[in-house]
């Protein structure tokens, strides 16, 4: 069976699309073509209508990307269908993911910790980092420099790369690292001058559009474990 082609990689700002349905069960679709970020790389689900029935969730599965609907419908092979992203959410999360990796850059450079895990919601996002030392007027400095680096319109762009070449690059590698060992290119993702890296997931075209990013707090998570709840404004 083909893949499905992965629309929100080619143009991140699609907002409504047509498809044909590849295989369908009552509530799980799987289409020729999508423009639904599906769950993964710690950012949330895309949201949003099928002819009308909404999206529950899109996860991936193996090489498949399911639509999983939260109503049952007669849906058969072949069908055409309308689809409608949920924009309102879709852009958030494009902006708290764009801004996540303006902190990890950022913390990076001024600690050399590297981010352990991150979970990218369309209200509020976290990111931890590896990092013993993490205090209040630290976490605000950093923000404070986020804010500075996205404030001088940063263009983002994505292109893919052969496998080795990007695990070459030390900046790629943590992530890369993650990625499906039977991957021959990988997508890499850069934020101007600010930040390069391996990544599957949907960013803002320029950072102009992240608006500012807030701090909401710090957790301890573990001895050298620090987690960052933060949200993006207006
Ligand atoms: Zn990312």
């Amino acid at each position: 069976m083909p893949m499905t082609r992965k629309l929100f990689w080619e143009d991140m700002y699609l907002k409504e699309f047509d498809a044909r349905v590849v295989s369908a069960d009552a509530s799980r679709l799987v289409l020729d073509q999508t423009a639904f970020n599906p769950r993964g790389g710690g950012l949330v689900s895309d949201v949003g209508t099928i002819d009308r029935v909404e999206v529950g969730e899109v996860v991936k599965e193996g090489d498949e990307i399911v639509h999983v609907m939260k109503a049952e419908g007669s849906w058969a092979p072949g069908q055409p269908v309308h689809c409608a992203i949920d924009w309102e959410k879709r852009h958030r999360i494009m902006r708290m993911h764009t801004a996540a990796h303006l902190l990890s850059a950022v913390v990076n450079s001024e600690t050399g910790a590297l981010i352990t895990g991150n979970q990218i919601s369309p209200d509020e996002s976290r990111v931890d980092f590896n990092l013993e030392n993490f205090d209040k007027e630290k976490m605000s400095a950093y923000v404070d420099r986020v804010n500075r680096e996205a404030g001088r319109g940063l263009e983002v762009t994505t292109f893919f790369m052969k496998r080795e070449e990007a695990l070459s690059n030390p900046g790629f590698v943590k992530l890369a690292n993650a990625m499906p060992p039977t991957l021959a290119e990988l997508r890499i993702v850069k934020i101007g001058d600010a930040d390069t890296q391996a990544d599957g997931g949907v960013h803002v075209s320029n950072t102009k559009e992240i608006g500012t990013v807030v701090a909401l707090g710090t957790e301890n998570k573990g001895k050298s474990n620090r987690r960052l709840h933060f949200t993006v404004r207006p």
